[in-house]
């Protein structure tokens, strides 16, 4: 009996197994044309790409009264007469109707108000329609009498991480970013959770297209689930577009998605709205931040963004095109609050190259760099830097080696020739002629670096001719992760240099001089901190205020509210369905708060299993009842209060027996009160208890 009871528990342990292959099986098949410059080993297996910011979700959280509350505002555009016009650039679906061909504008393809777009409507800037002196001889946009444009946060309000912006007018709607966050103590089992589209499911007709800002996952990672119930065409720079090839062709969605390349000052016709893609700088390559103009006017949104006069790219954000922007007139600001409390700027990436360079030529030591697999720029770094000190690079991890094998396909950088080398190879190298870069800067459990600290990775066996430079800092909630693997690597006889040490890490967040600087040049009527907790977003509110936006008029929303702006003001137009979907294996919203209450009991408190077997008809007792438990205590040296449960649910049995209950769930309930007051009594604890009754 017991051996069949164990039977029906153990699937679940090989579920997880199996389960845990073939998610294996799904990260090693890889898109073959990505195959070539650095060389992949078949042997990693590391956890997914780390992103830039994955810090726990919190619960959707129950209504809070915003310290700016809305009011009516006097007039939308009494204070910048300006911005009646500068929503036209927005093309008129009226005037596009009116003037099918040989129009003004030198659109290609005239939309239909219906379909969503089917083939690419993108101008290349400069255009006629992105020049300020186009838009004033523009005239009426299509605005409609009373309308408002909506803005709603479906994730990224209040946590870091699932960013998602809806943006709505009339039968229009762009959606901006979709991206997941990654799953806190309180999810056990959860692989990821992604923002609740139920709302734009519903108006999927309206849906023009969702534009991605950059490629982190906060950003990009819930695109697979959402297109599975969405199929709406996306937009996004080279390497967010290249990033989100991988991941569809991972899930086999590629073929079925409009995934559209844009380049930075591309206008993108989208029902009523136009989109611009501007340059910006981040931690990560080709990220931008989009001007979508609306009836209305114009929505600045920058996306994660620092401003860095020197990145490695040499192009700085676009800060004269936001200034343009500024002067056409801003209806809205959104702005990246990650880093809203930090006073000053933040330096440029280039300065960590310099530091990287100073302690690679300083050691002859083996080095081995681990950063975000996403920080392209400062891969390109390290490469630069062992090269100059005639050392080769071998990449280890799994996401290290795609995004920068992606990186280099795209022509994202360049690596000079002859410096890579195989990760199987390292050990033919001495110690002074080498330079590791890998994943693991969060100390990920199963990332090359862990495996590296654990003596559990195949090519690379720690020692005291290891220097192992952390180049990230530990996102919120991360910090003991890291420092077991520190500790490890330093039991090893490793030296490890971290942030603490040397100026080898930079954020790819704006600091408060750079958010003034953009709320200085896009002067928004309105502004909407977003990306960041609640403290993020009122210091951000607080700068935006310094900086002469009225009170009255900076918004903290919530995921879900949304936010009405008209021609009379803003107000808060109610709210739609928001929250967040769990994501496990292939599971698409299926653990839900009761799967997870159980998985919490489970882990904290096991499991105790009740089974007997009872004369069919007369319910007398045949065998048993005999315990089985997980979790609760090592039965071996439990005799004691296994044989006081045993006895707890012989009685209540018998008992059921003798006072005739023969209703199968009563005699269940009774079991399980019994064993579960008797555990209780002896131990203090809860266990979940399943009752199991047999009839022969
Ligand atoms: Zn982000
Ligand atoms: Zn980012």
């Amino acid at each position: 009996m017991k051996t069949q009871l164990e039977s029906q528990l153990n699937p679940s342990a090989d579920e997880r197994e199996a389960e845990k292959k073939a998610k294996q099986k799904r990260r090693r098949k890889k898109p073959a044309a990505q195959a070539s410059q650095v060389p992949q080993s078949s042997s990693q297996n590391t956890a997914g790409a780390a992103p830039e910011a994955p810090a726990p979700t919190q619960p959707p959280k129950k209504k809070r009264t915003s310290p700016y509350p809305g009011q009516v505002m006097p007039s939308l555009f009494s204070r910048r007469a300006g911005i009646s016009s500068a929503g036209s650039a927005a093309a008129s679906d009226k005037a596009a109707e009116a003037a099918p061909a040989g129009g003004k504008k030198k659109k290609q393809p005239s939309k239909t108000k219906s379909a969503q777009p089917q083939k690419l409507p993108i101008t290349p800037a400069p255009s006629a329609l992105t020049s300020p002196a186009a838009l004033g001889r523009q005239s009426s946009p299509k605005r409609k009498a009373g309308a408002a444009v909506r803005i709603i946060s479906l994730g990224g309000l209040h946590e870091i991480g699932k960013n998602m912006t809806v943006i709505e007018y009339g039968a229009d709607i762009v959606v901006v970013d979709c991206g997941l966050a990654f799953p806190d103590e309180t999810m056990p089992g959860v692989d990821a959770v992604i923002p609740d589209v139920s709302y734009l499911v519903k108006n999927a007709d309206k849906v023009r297209g969702i534009f991605i800002t950059h490629g982190h996952e906060d950003h990009t990672g819930a695109l697979p689930y959402v297109l599975r119930q969405l199929n709406v065409p996306i937009y996004g720079t080279r390497l967010t577009c290249g990033l989100i090839r991988s991941k569809l062709q991972e899930h086999r969605l590629l073929r079925s998605t409009k995934l559209h390349e844009v380049r930075y000052g591309d206008v993108v016709e989208a029902g009523c709205f136009s989109v611009e893609i501007i340059r910006s700088n981040h931690s990560i390559p080709d990220a931008c931040a989009l001007c979508i103009r609306t009836p209305l006017g114009n929505i600045v949104h920058t996306g994660d963004f620092k401003i860095d006069p020197t990145p490695i790219d040499g192009e700085m954000m676009d800060l004269a095109r936001l200034g343009e922007i500024g002067k056409e007139g801003v209806l809205a600001l959104i702005s990246d609050s990650t880093n809203a409390e930090r006073p000053g700027y933040t330096k440029s990436e280039r300065t960590v190259g310099a530091a990287l360079d100073r302690i690679i030529a300083s050691t002859d030591k083996r080095i081995i760099v681990t950063t975000f697999a996403s920080n392209i720029h400062r891969v390109k770094q390290i490469i630069d830097a062992a090269e100059k000190n005639g050392r080769k690079v071998a990449v280890s991890g799994r996401s290290m080696v795609n995004n920068v094998n992606a990186a280099i396909e795209l022509g994202v950088i360049d690596v000079p020739p002859n410096v890579m080398v195989d990760i199987q190879k390292v050990r033919h190298f001495p110690p002074e002629q080498l330079v590791i870069v890998t994943t693991g800067s969060q100390g990920e459990p199963l990332s090359a670096l862990y495996r590296m600290a654990f003596a559990d990775h195949k090519n690379v066996a720690i020692g005291d001719n290891d220097l192992v430079i952390i180049s990230a800092s530990p996102v919120p909630g991360n910090e003991e992760m890291v420092s077991n693997v520190i500790n490890e690597l330093m039991r090893r006889g490793a030296e490890v240099i971290t942030n603490k040490q040397a100026d080898i890490h930079v954020s790819g967040h704006c600091s408060q001089e750079e958010q003034k600087l953009v709320i200085g040049l896009t002067h928004p009527r309105y502004f909407l901190p977003m990306h960041g907790e609640m403290r993020h977003m009122i210091a951000h509110a607080k700068t935006a205020q310094a900086m002469g936006v009225e009170p009255e008029n900076i918004v903290l929303s919530e995921i879900g509210k949304v936010i009405e702006l008209s021609e009379k003001g803003w107000r808060f137009g109610g709210s739609v369905p928001s929250g967040q979907i769990l994501i496990d294996g292939s599971g698409i919203g299926d653990v839900g708060n009761v799967v997870l209450r159980d998985r919490k009991n489970l882990a904290e408190n096991g499991l105790i299993v009740v089974t007997a077997t009872l004369e069919k008809g007369t319910h007398r007792l045949l065998a048993g009842p005999e315990l089985l438990t997980r979790g609760f205590v090592y039965v071996k040296e439990a005799d004691e209060l296994m044989d006081h449960l045993r006895a707890a649910a012989k009685e209540a049995l018998v008992r059921c027996c003798d006072n005739n209950t023969t209703d199968w769930s009563s005699m269940k309930n009774e079991l399980k009160d019994a064993v579960s007051s008797a555990v209780y009594k002896k131990t203090k604890r809860s266990p979940i208890i399943l009752p199991m009754l047999m009839e022969v």
